[in-house]
């Protein structure tokens, strides 16, 4: 086998590893601040895209969830903001090591 074949090898694995272990979909805490307004343009756009068109089933689960558990017990806005600071910042940070 030679270089190009591995590497194409390499890649179908990571196509499948991304599709079964659900890397690509946005972090939790991203979905509750989407859930809540909370997300600018960018990241929204994104979530909106996952959840309403591609339509992740795990995801859609998630959001229900979310959204059943804000009916209950409103989480505070503080907490929120945080989380997505978290998770964008890892994002940012997951990014730039490319
Ligand atoms: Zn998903």
């Amino acid at each position: 086998m030679d270089r190009e074949q591995r590497d194409l090898v390499l890649e179908q694995d990571v196509g499948l590893i991304w599709r079964e272990e659900r890397v690509s979909c946005p972090h939790e805490d991203l979905l509750r601040a989407w859930v809540e307004g909370g997300l600018e343009a960018g990241p929204g756009g994104f979530v909106a895209f996952h959840v309403e068109t591609a339509r992740c089933p795990w995801c859609s689960v998630k959001v229900q969830e979310i959204r059943e558990a804000r009916e209950g017990r409103p989480v505070p806005e503080k907490a929120v903001e945080k989380a997505t600071e978290k998770a964008l910042r890892s994002t940012f940070l997951g990014l730039r090591r490319k």
